[in-house]
Formats: structure tokens, C-alpha cells, sequence
């Protein structure tokens, strides 16, 4: 039929969410539990943003160990599954109602929906743009790792200058910068890490100690290097292998933070050790109640990528794999010979 082209033309320009049902995106999908193998590369419909939405076409992916709880089934999850909830791109689309950003923003956020992907859909209420002198991939590596540990360092266990700290996992992608914040603050950090060259890492980023906790028993190092007090806060993101000697390494109503389980999950105890070891807190804290509120993401968001843009805090990128090696990336991250942070790119 003549002209019915230009009648298609037009009716796609007016209609760019009828557009999107007809395109497709490259996506990892998980059909089930399982290992890497299960993470695979297929074509999926480019989604549509609804009220408060935001479609981002991705530019990098952080990869982070939730990802690989879900995909274990640690957590659970529905499935078929596209992980992934870190992620800088720029604005694609925006979902009625949507206000403050504008199509081709750079923008990031930790609440993306299904970030191992070419396109996602974000919250508005969870996203961020991205301040002038940071890459995509920098913001990608800055925010959930990031954000983690500046509520460690200020929200959950306000450090404050002359206290000492122990992160483990020092050379890790959350503990390089939890490591940088303790130190500007003004906090003695000591470090837990397996190798040598792990700890030359933890040590440029600031700590004062490191302890080889794969060779050194890190309790009784830990009692050395204070003088037999003990430390104020344990930051353990390590877990099974870890928790008990943290609980030991704490002086009296010291405070734990369990902020992850890198080596696995930590069995039930009974709370009246806490007593019996000094009147301990401990708590398990996660990201999410962190970011709650507009405000508190703003302040979290806006002081790491603003530090980070200005050279104040230091990141560290080891690897970025294209988007179809999802598994070697993940595989990566459980191996534990990773520093820093690991991403994927569409
Ligand atoms: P990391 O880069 O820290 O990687 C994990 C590190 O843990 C490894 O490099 C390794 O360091 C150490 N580790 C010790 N034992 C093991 C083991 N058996 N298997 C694997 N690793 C081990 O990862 P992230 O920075 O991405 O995350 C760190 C932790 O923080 C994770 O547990 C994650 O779930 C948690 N997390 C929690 C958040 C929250 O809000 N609660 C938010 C973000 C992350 P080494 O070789 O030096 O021992």
C-alpha cells in the first residue's frame, strides 16, 4: 500500500514504547540455580519503563558477590533471573511521571533491575547522575562498594579519629575503600588479607597494619599490635572462617559489623557470649537499609563519586569482561584472587 511506510515512520516516532516491544537486548539469564554455567547470554525484549521508571542503556556492570548468592541460591530469587543491580549508563526513556533527568544523563545506581544486561530499568527514586570527571566504569565500580563502606564507616560504627578498626578482606573491592575512609577519618586500621601481594594493596590504601590471616593467627596478632585492648569495631565481611575471632579481637562493648559471608554463612549462636566476651554488640547490616531515603542516598552517592571524581578516593578496577563472560567474571570474584573491583561491560 502506498505511503504506508512513511505512515510506519510516523506512527514509531510517536509511539517509541511500541518501538521497544520489537527491540531487543543482549541479557544474561538464569533459569536456575547452579554454578556459572547457569549464567547464559540470550535475547530478551528490551523492557518498557512504567510510572517512576527509567530505561538506562548500560555502559558498565559492577559485579558483586549478591549476585553469586543468588545464583547458589543462598537467596532466593524468581526465576528466570537476570542479575545484576549496579550500573552506570546513560537515560534512554523515561517513565511517566519521571522528572530531573533528561535522555542521555550519565547516571548510576544499585537498584537497577537486571544490570547484567544492555538495558535495564531503574526507579527514578534510585538513581543518581553521575558528576562531571568520572567515567561510566568508574561510577560503576564506586557505588555499591562504595556506599557500602561510607554508611561502615559513618553510620554504622561512626568512627572517629584515634579509634582502631579491623577490616578483613583488606585488599577486597569494598575493603580498598572502607580501608581509605577509616584512614582519612583519622582511624588506626589494621587489615586482614591472604597474600603479599594483597597487603602492599591494603597497606598504599592506608592501613597501618596488615596480617596474613591465611598464615598469621589473626586474633593473637590482632592483641599484639594493641597492647592486649583490642579494637573498637571489626568490619567482617569474611564470615564462617572469621566471626569467632572477631568477636575475640573487640575491646569490652566493642562493636561488630557481619556486612557479608565471602567464606560462607555464619551458624546460629547463642547471644550470651556477647556478655561473657565484654558486653559486644554485633550487627548484621545491609546496604539497602543504608539508602532508604532520597536524602541518605543523595549524601552516600554524592560524597563517594564526588571524592572519587576528585581523586580523593582511589579505584581500583582489576578486570572488565565483556558482557557474555558473565561466569568467568563471577568465577573470578569467588576464587579469591581478586582486588578491587570487577565489571562487566555490554
Ligand atoms: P571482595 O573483593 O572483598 O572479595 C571477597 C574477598 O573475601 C576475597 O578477595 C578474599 O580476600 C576474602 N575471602 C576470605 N575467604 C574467602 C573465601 N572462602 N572465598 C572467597 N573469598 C574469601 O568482595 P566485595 O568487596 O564485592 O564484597 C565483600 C563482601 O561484602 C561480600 O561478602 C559481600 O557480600 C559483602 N557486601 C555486603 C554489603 C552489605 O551492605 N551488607 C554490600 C556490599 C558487599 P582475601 O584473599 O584477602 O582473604
Amino acid at each position: 500500500m502506498e505511503g504506508s511506510d512513511d505512515c510506519f515512520q510516523i506512527f514509531l516516532l510517536h509511539n517509541p514504547l511500541w518501538v521497544h516491544s520489537y527491540h531487543y537486548m543482549k541479557a544474561i539469564q538464569i533459569l536456575e540455580t547452579g554454578g556459572p554455567e547457569v549464567l547464559q547470554l540470550a535475547d530478551l525484549p528490551i523492557p518498557h519503563p512504567g510510572p517512576g521508571q527509567v530505561l538506562i542503556r548500560i555502559e558498565a556492570t559492577g559485579v558483586n558477590f549478591i549476585e553469586i548468592y543468588f545464583r547458589k541460591g543462598q537467596y532466593k530469587a524468581s526465576f528466570p533471573l537476570t542479575p545484576g543491580s549496579e550500573a552506570s549508563g546513560t537515560v534512554e526513556e523515561l517513565g511517566p511521571g519521571v522528572q530531573g533527568f533528561t535522555a542521555g544523563d550519565l547516571v548510576a545506581s544499585v537498584s537497577v533491575m537486571g544490570s547484567y544486561a544492555e538495558y535495564a530499568l531503574v526507579p527514578a527514586a534510585q538513581l543518581v547522575k553521575v558528576p562531571a570527571g568520572l567515567t561510566p566504569e568508574q561510577a560503576a565500580a564506586a557505588m555499591l562498594q562504595g556506599m557500602t563502606a561510607h554508611y561502615l564507616a559513618y553510620s554504622t560504627f561512626p568512627l572517629k579519629a584515634g579509634d582502631t578498626a579491623l577490616v578483613h578482606a583488606g585488599a577486597g573491592g569494598v575493603g580498598l575503600l572502607l580501608t581509605q575512609l577509616a584512614a582519612r577519618i583519622g582511624a588506626r586500621v589494621i587489615t586482614t588479607v591472604s597474600t603479599t601481594a594483597k597487603a602492599e594493596l591494603s597497606l598504599e590504601a592506608g592501613a597501618s597494619d596488615v596480617i596474613l590471616y591465611t598464615e598469621q593467627d589473626f586474633e593473637a596478632e590482632v592483641k599484639n599490635l594493641t597492647g592486649g585492648k583490642g579494637v573498637d569495631v571489626v568490619y567482617d565481611s569474611v564470615g564462617k572462617t572469621t566471626f569467632d575471632k572477631s568477636l575475640n579481637c573487640l575491646k569490652p562493648r566493642g562493636l561488630l559489623a557481619l556486612f557479608g559471608g565471602s567464606s560462607g554463612a555464619v551458624p546460629p549462636f547463642d547471644p550470651i557470649i556477647l556478655s561473657g566476651k565484654g558486653s559486644l554488640y554485633v550487627t548484621r547490616p545491609t546496604l539497602w537499609h543504608y539508602i532508604a531515603t532520597r536524602a541518605e542516598l543523595e549524601l552516600r552517592a554524592g560524597e563517594i563519586l564526588g571524592w572519587a571524581a576528585s581523586g580523593q578516593l582511589k579505584l581500583r578496577t582489576e578486570h572488565i569482561f565483556p558482557l557474555a563472560e558473565a561466569a568467568q567474571a563471577q568465577t573470578a570474584l569467588e576464587s579469591r584472587n581478586t582486588t578491587g573491583k570487577i565489571l562487566l561491560e555490554p
